[in-house]
């Protein structure tokens, strides 16, 4: 089928119950930030596979955006070009062995050469890539405090905190409703450990996605007429290991993963760190 000519051609395919789990107002208004390429289709969680399928094609905006993206992360791996990877490892919290820093990426194995080059024995997608470039070009490699602060208290969180919010606390928030593995998958799939429950949450994880940046999700099942609610956690040091740009990028590719993975329940992760 051909690309949406303009946003109605989307809204009609939308459940139109205005129900704001995406985190528009209106089933209009998301269409719209479809068509505009500055929400991806799968966020409204009422959609058919087919559905998402037929509008996760790039459009032109997405595409342009795709390119600047490109640009930054060439931008990224050329500076890699003149780092010590010996160095970086010690204090990035890898290893370096055979010319290649490796890093464990939510449990997995992800190397980058000194040209740049990454490899891995998973399929890894840009929402890791940048992260983890910014980690090892940037990151001072504080060892972890075990003091936890919101994306609201780091430098410049409270700016970025209402897209976050949106992006990634409630994408996941609304996995966690309605997908009953979640927290298992964290555990068992992606190396999560279950941590004695914080701030008086219902479920308390903690992952890495990369080993001196621990997240921890706190999930508070609905209670009393009170719907439920998830937050995100990282260490008080995740301002000079990583930033919150990094962090951004991360919480929110790491919210579509799982938003993925509920839909294709049953789908194998095992292999695979996907958009
Ligand atoms: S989540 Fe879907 S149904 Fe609900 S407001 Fe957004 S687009 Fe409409």
């Amino acid at each position: 089928m051909p690309r949406p000519k303009n946003a109605m051609e989307i809204f009609q395919r939308l459940d139109k119950s205005n129900c704001r789990d995406c985190g528009e107002k209106t089933c209009l208004a998301f269409a719209g930030a479809v068509f505009k390429g500055q929400k991806r289709i799968e966020e409204c969680p009422k959609l058919d596979r087919a559905t998402i399928d037929r509008f996760s094609e790039p459009n032109q905006n997405q595409a342009s955006g795709e390119q600047d993206q490109d640009d930054v992360l060439l931008g990224l791996k050329k500076k890699i070009t003149a780092v010590d990877l010996t160095a970086a490892a010690v204090r990035a919290g890898g290893c370096f062995s055979d010319g290649k820093l490796t890093l464990k990426v939510l449990g997995k194995d992800v190397s980058i050469d000194s040209r740049g080059n990454f490899s891995a024995d998973i399929h890894i997608n840009p929402w890791v890539v940048g992260p983890y470039l910014i980690y090892v070009l940037t990151g001072k490699g504080l060892p972890i405090s075990g003091n936890w602060v919101s994306f609201r208290e780091l430098q410049n969180g409270k700016e970025r905190y209402p897209l976050f919010q949106k992006r990634c606390e409630e994408v996941l928030k609304n996995v966690a409703d309605t997908y009953t593995d979640l927290f298992d998958d964290m555990v068992h799939i992606f190396n999560g450990r279950q941590v004695d429950k914080q701030f008086r949450s219902d479920i308390s994880v903690v992952l890495y996605p990369l080993p001196k940046v621990p997240v921890m999700v706190c999930y508070w099942l609905p209670e009393d007429g009170i719907e439920s609610s998830l937050n995100l956690f990282f260490d008080e040091t995740a301002n000079e290991n990583i930033g919150v740009d990094a962090l951004f990028t991360l919480g929110a590719g790491f919210a579509q993963m799982f938003a993925k993975l509920s839909l294709r329940h049953g789908y194998s992760t095992s292999n695979t760190l996907s958009e």
